[in-house]
């Protein structure tokens, strides 16, 4: 009996809601990410990237590879092609901007990891971001090479951005050394076995709209007419009809069906936070470095 109760525990303990986050003050955030659609995909950021531009937040978005394997079509065409999504998608959410490194997608291991962490640094020091949103690098292994070498890259170079002796010639070039104070970070829970969230955000209706927006932005991979053709064929076999569906072309449905997908996910992490919608993250703050004072600031801050 003993060890199903422990795991009774462990898994009621697993389930329990998560805290609310809470959104820094702040006014700049960057996205660094290997992939055109990392900003996003069903587990995460998109929510969180409208939620930060609601707040006041001006964000970039860093994509570190050319995913040129990323859709039918040859490598040049599907660089260009995601890139041009990738743009459109991060318009939806209300960033400002796209960076596109442009290294190798899927071939990013012998990329030198000196090098992309310093081209991280130098776009750190000169928007001097509050809040960095990228991969978890401690979380469990995923799959994606990409994932896994931007986000090492990302974590070393929000800490080594704020070091004066690290890439010196950038301060000879005008730009000042910079430590994030705030980070989210995400997992892929399909490529592996996900992370440990400390945090849900919560997220409103009109977030949740233009997450979805942007997620079927990317044509290239997403929202394929084949796969509407083959929902309705599937149902027709069924004797069943999505009314919702009636009368739009494959292409329409095909993007109303993927729209479904991510408000689906966006509720299914809600109801398990206790929130109407979320997403969730391992959040970091600016006193982690210092628990000892982040653990008296929580019980002895006053309201100025
Ligand atoms: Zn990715």
């Amino acid at each position: 009996m003993r060890p199903l109760i422990l795991m009774s525990c462990a898994l009621l303990a697993s389930a329990a809601p998560l805290p609310k986050a809470k959104i820094p003050a702040g006014k700049t955030f960057l996205v660094i990410q290997p992939h055109h659609d990392d900003h996003t995909t069903d587990y995460g950021m998109g929510g969180l990237i409208a939620k930060l531009v609601d707040s006041g937040y001006e964000g970039w978005f860093i994509r570190a590879s050319n995913d040129e394997k990323d859709g039918a079509h040859g490598y040049p065409h599907n660089d260009m092609i995601n890139l041009r999504e990738s743009e459109t998608a991060a318009k939806i959410l209300g960033m400002k901007g796209v960076y596109s490194f442009g290294w190798r997608n899927d071939y990013m291991d012998p990329t030198p990891l000196l090098e992309l962490r310093a081209q991280i640094i130098l776009l750190i020091r000169k928007h001097r971001p509050d809040v960095v949103l990228g991969h978890d690098p401690w979380g469990h292994y995923d799959r994606n090479p990409d994932h896994r070498k931007v986000a090492r890259a990302c974590a070393e170079a929000v800490w080594m951005a704020g070091l004066p002796n690290v890439h010196p010639e950038h301060l000879d070039a005008g730009l000042k050394p910079w430590r994030v104070p705030h980070g989210f970070l995400k997992a892929r829970v399909d490529y592996g076995r996900g992370h440990e969230a400390n945090v849900a955000v919560d997220l409103d209706d009109t977030q949740v709209l233009r997450k979805r927006k942007a997620y079927v932005a990317h044509l290239n991979v997403y929202a394929h007419p084949s796969m509407a053709k083959s929902v309705r064929a599937q149902l027709q076999k069924e004797g069943l009809t999505v009314p919702d569906l009636d009368g739009k072309t494959d292409e329409e449905a095909a993007v109303l069906i993927d729209e479904w997908h991510m408000d689906w996910i966006s509720r299914v992490r809600g109801r398990e936070n206790n929130l109407p919608y979320a997403e969730v993250y391992w959040q970091t703050g600016e006193f982690d470095h210092l628990p000892g004072l982040k653990s008296y600031i929580e019980t002895n801050t006053v309201p100025r």
